[in-house]
């Protein structure tokens, strides 16, 4: 099943759950706009090359399209429209006033130069520009794009428009209106969800074990903020193999990370019974909490009968199939979907425009309250929805969200 069908699969069961109109089902499902275009940029070498683009401007019943450009060979018009729609279900998990919209180019970056990859960010916003500024449709960084790239296309916009915008992109370089702590709120985000969903069961925390997937950005995040809580790590994984033990020390295998190394070369920081397994140990490793943070489709039908954890917090994108997802729920497993716990990363670029618009600069201590809030606030409406219909957080996370695009009061 391809991203789009996903969607399509969660939109569907969360519109039976509502008693949703033909019609209804076909707005939730049917993008406003997708938007194409050949960017042709100048090589340095001399001659020129040419990549596809997309914006997909899925649905802004509740305000501008909010979503990030990525520049990748795998960005086609299914994938940027399935990422569109799931942008569209966030923004309304946790309330704020986006619609949904992606962006890619179909391109290699690592083939081009950097002046090359900024010629192509720029080709994007010419292309696009008409269909893009502050209430309109507001970019932000996806996969190979940074905030280097969206200081670019900040720059050509308001070359193009002849206007200061800094609100009409966000995940900007901070000295260009971008906002403290973008880079670790989708981590931090997710495990302010966590953290209320143990509250509700009146589990301790530092009773718990937790296995990490991925050790990038958010993985990385995510298994510090755990142990830092009390929480033992027993296992942690990059692309390269798991890492697994009695106590994993997530700063010092981090900094191997650091150096170029795996995690599997930090055996000396797992603590007893180290081991180094194939990357996907991780998902079926004995431990109360498991956080996917790495890929889509990790847990899928032939390894879920086997994932020991009682929580998944899918900080990934799309990590959990829809198969594994009914045999998970089948079991008891709690998944907290991604579209409540990735969530994190659009409230804080919401946060930014809000700056930009206000010409306010916030602190540090003023985002990372507001995001526990505003997190907190979503899981708590899923959560109750979840409860009342008696239906699992992703069947709740969809319909509260369907439901307040469509304005029908769940
Ligand atoms: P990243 O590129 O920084 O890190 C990805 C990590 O996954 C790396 O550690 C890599 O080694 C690891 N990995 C790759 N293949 C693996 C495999 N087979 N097994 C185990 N690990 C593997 O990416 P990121 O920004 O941390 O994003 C991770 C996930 O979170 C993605 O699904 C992304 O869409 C999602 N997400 C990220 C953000 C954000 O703000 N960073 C926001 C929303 C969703």
């Amino acid at each position: 099943m391809g991203a789009f069908q996903y969607f399509k699969h969660n939109t569907s069961k969360a519109a039976d759950l509502l008693g949703l109109s033909e019609g209804e089902r076909v707005t939730m499902l049917t993008p406003d706009r997708v938007l194409k275009a050949d960017l042709t940029i100048k090589l340095d070498e001399g001659g020129s090359a040419t990549f596809p683009a997309y914006r997909v401007q899925f649905n802004n019943a509740r305000g501008p399209y909010k979503g990030g450009i990525r520049f990748h060979t795998s960005a086609d018009e299914d994938e940027v429209s399935a990422l569109a729609a799931m942008m569209a279900i966030k923004c309304a998990v946790v309330d704020i006033p986006f619609g949904g919209g992606k962006g890619g180019v179909n391109v290699d970056t690592k083939k081009l130069s950097l002046n090359e990859i900024h010629e192509v960010a720029r080709a994007y916003v010419r292309a696009f520009a008409e269909n893009l500024g502050p209430d309109i449709d507001v970019p932000a960084p996806d996969m190979y794009t940074n905030p280097d790239i969206m200081g670019v296309m900040l720059d050509e916009y308001e070359k193009l428009t002849g206007q200061k915008a800094p609100a009409m992109i966000t995940g900007k370089p901070l000295d260009k209106g971008g906002i403290v702590g973008r880079d670790t709120a989708t981590a931090d985000g997710a495990i302010a969800v966590l953290v209320s969903l143990l509250n509700d069961r009146h589990v301790s925390i530092e009773k718990l074990s937790a296995a990490v997937q991925g050790a990038g950005n958010a993985g990385a995040r995510a298994a510090t903020l755990l142990s830092d809580m009390g929480m033992t790590i027993v296992a942690l994984s990059d692309s390269k193999g798991t890492l697994r033990g009695d106590a994993v020390d997530v700063a010092g295998v981090l900094a191997a990370k650091e150096q170029g190394r795996s995690v599997v070369d930090a055996l000396a920081c797992a603590g007893g019974n180290a081991e180094a397994l194939p990357p996907q140990a991780v998902i079926t490793t004995s431990a109360d909490v498991l956080v996917p943070a790495a890929l889509e489709d990790q847990i899928h039908a032939a390894n879920a009968a086997e994932v020991k954890a009682g929580i998944v917090l899918e900080i990934a994108n799309g990590p959990t199939t829809p198969e594994a997802d009914d045999l998970l729920a089948s079991r008891g497993v709690v998944v907290v979907p991604d579209v409540l716990a990735n969530a994190g990363g659009v409230t804080v670029s919401y946060f930014e425009w809000l700056q930009n618009r206000s010409g306010e600069t916030w602190t540090r201590d003023q985002v990372s309250d507001r995001l526990e809030e505003a997190m907190q606030n979503a899981y708590r409406d899923v959560a109750d929805f979840a409860l009342d219909r008696g239906v699992t957080l992703r069947e709740a996370a969809y319909a509260l969200a369907l439901s307040r695009i469509l304005d029908k009061g769940a």
